[in-house]
């Protein structure tokens, strides 16, 4: 199909200073667990996306010194030429799609805690950066930047900048952003010094101007030089001779970057989940760059919709959009535009498990897209489906997102699909969890799916049919899949700290209860040691319906692992919004229909609260009955003509949206393959590795 000519300003080339992104689709900077250790997978990452259109591609944080170093945490370098070779090979790809290819020159001063390297971390003033935050801390304290260490420094940004123009880097970043070391020179709590370096805005800017030039002497007119800067913080200090101290940064540095993207100072607001912030919520505060500088603008804000995107261009907001969740959660995004096809993007859901994987350190894992870090080591193409060889007859038993997904991939393989599920709405687990207050968004995982198997010849599709055994083995299939997810236990938590004891009592509750419509009596409590969403939201549900309603957890934070989502900080002030009161390290020691007592994990002390109804959101356990009874009758198989019988998803393991979409992608793609691919990338290995430390 044509693209939509309303469009046709998106795909407006933009010049770079010696550069030309060939349209307004920019992938900005963002972390991918893919250091240099793994460059086949992040080169072919990285080229999906220019495959799919994104006019630029860049890499994640490309540390410039040893002294940046955030291990554990995956990052990239450029700390000596051996380190070339695995960025060339990623340029080179994005290269092959007519793409410009951005290498993100990193120091993270006084955050990163030198873990491996062991040098002292360097900072303006010697001052820990939130050293109460889990990220953060470290017993090695910085110390404080002498005028040397400024020089190193520029001399560190200038041979990385070198180095980036070797591997065929396009655009070159300074990034004076979240914390990093230029950033920390920007903000007047943190840089106390009373050199050049510090005190006046114009003395606080000087390193991120002196950096821009020795990145711009590096790579002459080869390059566009990029500014990051986050704004944030700076644009809530009134400026002595304007609006704010953002406004004076920007006007101080106007005619100096080829690049700004500008963006937020923290995890939690820069990339907040989307239960928590709306598309475009980033315009408030980076609006004005545009109006203080010719230079173009690029910035974030999960744009998914084409119309909003150029709404930002339309209102002179931004030049470039760019992206990073929406193009990891469709690589395709700018060619589906480009073609005609914006309804079929796969919209970003917000959920933030794509950053999870940055803080487990390991590669990139998507919600949406199964086929993230996934295109080189098993040769997934997230557009791209091998037809099968010979089609097989498949009954896919769940219309959750792992039978879902499961089915849109057999359908676009040639497999002839039957999808069936026990309720009367597709979604399984989402029927429920897009009722929960911000989740709505989740419920693109359905909206994605459901339209393909619903037009596709080769897929038929019933609701309200539940199946047993008998029908699935009369239904005459080559493979079932089991997709039939999991059940919300009533266990509790042991002081040992193990899942274990049910707790049956008429006024005991489940989510599964809840979102078959059980009525809850208030003073409720909220026990949660499943420690994602769901504990937090439930007690919001509920405290939205009117109950009184308390939450507590044998944890350390209310859902706390959220704290890998970037969500944490806004899951307590959501709670405490909504009254919710939060008490952590609990297990419960008793519960009578009346009071609820909790026993402290660490100090054995107890709390009574009233409570007529607890709901627990522990263990989950997998609904795997259909295939216990299937397996349980294996001998039946050969004259059903029945070849396999697979779980897949919840029904398998529990787990978050993403494994179950995963887990049915896989299935779809490889069940009838005799060796499916699974390679392992390995480093590029040179020895001529720097033998002194790069001063
Ligand atoms: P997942 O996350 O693995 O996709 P879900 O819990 O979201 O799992 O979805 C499981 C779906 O399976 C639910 O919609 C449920 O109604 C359906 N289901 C469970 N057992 C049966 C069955 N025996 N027959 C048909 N559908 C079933
Ligand atoms: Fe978006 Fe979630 Fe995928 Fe991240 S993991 S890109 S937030 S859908």
């Amino acid at each position: 199909m044509p693209r939509n000519p309303r469009f046709d300003p998106l795909f407006e080339p933009v010049r770079i200073g010696p550069v030309t992104a060939p349209n307004r689709f920019y992938q900005v900077p963002h972390a991918s667990g893919m250091t240099n250790a793994l460059p086949r997978t992040r080169a072919a990452f990285r080229e999906t996306k220019a495959e799919g259109g994104w006019g630029v591609v860049c890499t994640g944080a490309c540390s410039v010194h040893p002294s940046a170093d955030d291990s554990p945490l995956p990052f990239a370098s450029l700390w000596d030429d051996d380190d070339i070779r695995s960025h060339a090979v990623m340029t080179e790809a994005a290269h092959r799609h007519g793409a410009l290819a951005g290498v993100e020159l990193w120091h993270g001063g006084a955050i990163v805690a030198n873990r491996t390297s062991r040098l002292a971390p360097i900072s303006p003033s010697g001052l820990p950066w939130m050293p109460t935050h889990l990220g953060f801390m470290s017993n090695l304290k910085p110390r404080v930047m002498d005028r040397d260490d400024i020089a190193a420094l520029r001399r560190w940004q200038a041979e990385g900048a070198r180095r980036a123009l070797s591997a065929g880097f396009d655009i070159v970043y300074v990034y004076a952003g979240m914390g990093y070391l230029p950033y920390e020179f920007l903000l007047p709590d943190y840089n106390r010094r009373t050199d050049e370096y510090g005190g006046s805005v114009e003395n606080r800017v000087r390193l991120v101007r002196e950096l821009i030039e020795v990145t711009k002497d590096a790579v002459g007119d080869k390059c566009g030089v990029a500014l990051r800067i986050s704004l944030e913080e700076l644009r809530k200090r009134p400026g002595t001779h304007a609006e704010s101290e953002a406004h004076e940064v920007i006007a101080l540095l106007a005619d100096l970057p080829d690049l700004f993207d500008v963006k937020m100072d923290s995890s939690p607001t820069d990339c907040s989940a989307s239960r928590f912030a709306p598309e475009g919520s980033h315009e408030p505060v980076i609006e004005f760059v545009k109006k203080l500088t010719d230079k173009p603008v690029v910035g974030v804000g999960r744009f998914t919709s084409p119309d909003a995107m150029l709404s930002q261009i339309r209102r002179g907001v931004l030049d470039l959009i760019g992206g990073a969740r929406p193009s990891i959660a469709d690589p395709f995004l700018p060619r589906k535009i480009d073609e005609g096809r914006e309804d079929e993007i796969r919209e970003c859901i917000g959920c933030n498990i794509c950053i999870s994987s940055w803080h487990d350190g390991v590669p990139v894992r998507c919600t949406q897209n199964a086929t993230a870090g996934e295109e080189w080591r098993r040769g997934w193409h997230p557009e791209r489906f091998d037809r099968a060889e010979k089609p097989e007859r498949v009954l896919v038993v769940g219309g959750g997102p792992s039978g879902l997904e499961c089915a849109r991939v057999l359908a676009l393989r040639g497999h002839e699909v039957t999808l069936a599920d026990a309720a009367t709405e597709w979604g399984g687990r989402l029927r429920f969890e897009t009722k929960l207050p911000g989740l709505a968004s989740w419920g693109r995982v359905l909206d994605y799916r459901l339209p393909t198997l619903k037009t596709a010849a080769n897929v038929e599709l019933y609701l309200d049919s539940r199946i047993g055994a008998d029908d699935a083995l009369g239904f005459g299939c080559d493979r079932i899949v089991v997709a039939t997810g999991s059940r919300w236990t009533r266990a509790l938590y042991s002081p040992l700290e193990l899942p274990g004891g049910e707790l049956n009592h008429p006024r005991v509750l489940t989510p599964d209860d809840l979102a078959s419509g059980t009525a809850v009596e208030g003073p409720a409590v909220v026990f949660d040691f499943d420690n994602y969403v769901i504990g937090g939201l439930v007690a919001e549900l509920l405290a939205l319906r009117g109950i009184d309603v308390a939450y507590a957890t044998p944890a350390g934070h209310a859902s706390a692992w959220t704290l890998m989502t970037n969500e944490l900080p806004r899951v307590h002030q959501a709670l405490a919004r909504r009254g919710v009161g939060v008490t952590t390290l609990q297990t419960v020691a008793g519960f009578d229909g009346e009071t609820l007592t909790l026993r402290h994990l660490f100090t054995d002390s107890g709390t009574r609260l009233p409570c007529r109804t607890l709901v627990l959101v522990g263990l989950r356990r997998a609904d795997d009955s259909l295939y216990q009874a299937l397996t349980a009758r294996s001998e039946e198989f050969a004259d059903a003509g029945l070849r396999s019988v697979t779980r897949i998803g919840d029904a398998l393991a529990p787990g978050a949206i993403a494994h179950a979409v995963h887990s049915g992608h896989a299935f779809g793609r490889e069940f009838d393959l005799e060796a499916p691919i699974y390679r392992r990338d390995r480093p590029f290995v040179d020895f001529g590795t720097f033998e002194t430390l790069p001063q």
